[in-house]
């Protein structure tokens, strides 16, 4: 292939795909508000003819019932992509990433939040992993070689300004400049800090949290975390369980996936209390910013997550400026994308928040160890109360499965975002046709 036909290569399909895996059969991944997730992906591929074999993945998560939702509103941007240079896509990825959300008749859908923001971050996350893999680089050490003023031109600014400037983002990344390389380094050598969630879902019974709380601290994770908000009583004695499984060390995080409303948030707390919980998630509907600060005013010292249901970085700005949230989580499936993440890193960065990434899910893992990983290098430069979430299912179906050892995810090494699902896998359960689903529905 010339220098030529490489430049003149255009993206021609944005394919998308309805993949369902039946994980409600289990009850895996269930909580009190979702008792019967089939996680699921609205899994997107760009596809170009520049000849060199390289494609974009990667999805929306979901629940199951939705998904053909989900990928509908993913194929109402095909015409902002089909048919683009994909060079000029891969150059600037932050002009991509804009030109998306401000179509003018889509962003009644939103404007940035939903199913229509999901659609935009799962092709610009799908733009990313093509320009990484043509650069030869997994995303995190892509990004990780960028210019301050390369990264400050991946973020829409557009309502942050009263919060974080480009100026003062251009001020974080130079701040974090010297020692880039050594902490590549240290994160190929030893990776980033995990905690896990395979123990607390809330469909087990007591003996298997016991089991899974013991195995996880033996498997080096000082942090697990509980699904509760379904029942108190059942939550004090799982409470309970898992502390006197662990002992005091382990941190316990809890999770209510927004069951309460503020006061019930606030009882129920302090009722598990006294097996010191480290974090509370979600207490509250995702939209209640100062029902999460009242929550955090109240319950001090636990802390206060949220983020995986926070629709855009505008209420990522507030919960920050409100003193709202302790912890904040961001999710590589929920807002737009990658560049919209990264101002998200750099509004905790300036507020000095730190963010413990939600996972799980479907390729979440694969895809938001990237983000955790770039914000190490190039952006706080600690790791210090900053652990990404894991959760140890569905891996198997993944190219590039994340590696979680010790405790610790290891740093990708192949190029990408990671969320390149098997071509068997996307077959077998595509929905509603594929063998695996065939003989359910
Ligand atoms: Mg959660």
């Amino acid at each position: 292939m010339s220098r030529t036909e490489s430049a003149a290569a255009l993206v021609t399909a944005l394919d998308v795909l309805d993949v369902r895996f039946p994980t409600s059969e289990h009850l895996d991944g269930s909580d009190a508000m979702n008792p019967e997730p089939d996680y699921s992906a609205a899994y997107v591929v760009l596809r170009t003819d520049a000849g060199d074999g390289l494609e974009g993945h990667a999805l929306a998560f979901t629940t199951g019932r939705g998904n053909d939702a989900q990928a509908a509103a993913i194929a109402t941007l095909a015409p902002h992509v089909v048919g683009r240079s994909v060079a000029e896509v891969c150059d600037d990825l932050g002009g991509f990433a804009r030109s998306l959300v401000h179509d003018p008749q889509l962003r009644w859908l939103g404007p940035e939040k939903g199913a229509i923001h999901m659609a935009t971050g799962a092709v610009v996350n799908a733009a990313w992993d093509l320009a990484a893999k043509r650069a030869g680089r997994p995303v995190w050490r892509f990004l990780a070689e960028m210019t301050p003023e390369q990264l400050v031109a991946q973020v829409d600014f557009r309502w942050l300004s009263d919060a974080l400037t480009p100026e003062d983002a251009l001020e974080i990344l130079r701040r974090a400049e010297p020692g880039r390389e050594e902490r590549v380094a240290r994160l190929l050598e030893s990776g980033y800090p995990a905690y896990t969630t395979t123990p607390g879902w809330l469909g087990y019974s007591d003996e298997k949290l016991a089991r899974l709380a013991r195995e996880a601290v033996a498997d080096g994770f000082t942090q697990i975390k509980l699904k509760v908000g379904a029942d108190l009583a059942d939550d004090v004695r799982r409470m309970r369980t898992a502390r006197e499984t662990v002992g005091p060390d382990i941190r316990i995080a809890v999770d209510a996936n927004q069951r309460w409303d503020v006061g019930p948030a606030i009882e129920w707390m302090r009722a598990l209390a006294p097996y010191d919980p480290y974090w509370i998630e979600e207490p509250t509907s995702p939209d209640d910013i100062l029902g999460h600060a009242a929550v955090r005013r109240a319950l001090r010292p636990i802390k206060v997550a949220t983020g995986e249901h926070i629709a855009n970085r505008v209420v990522f700005k507030q919960l920050l400026q409100a003193e709202a949230v302790d912890i904040v989580q961001i999710d590589s499936a929920r807002v737009g994308g990658v560049n919209e993440n990264i101002a998200i890193l750099l509004l905790a960065a300036k507020f000095g928040v730190p963010v413990c990434p939600h996972a799980g899910g479907v390729g979440l893992c694969e895809m938001v160890q990237h983000l955790s990983m770039f914000d190490y290098v190039a952006v706080t430069g600690t790791v210090e109360d900053r652990v990404i979430e894991y959760v140890d299912h569905l891996h198997e179906h993944f190219v590039d499965p994340v590696r979680v050892t010790g405790g610790r995810y290891l740093a990708p090494s192949v190029p990408g975002l990671g969320a390149q699902m098997h071509p068997d896998s996307l077959k077998d359960y595509a929905f509603p046709d594929g063998p695996v689903w065939s003989g359910r529905v």
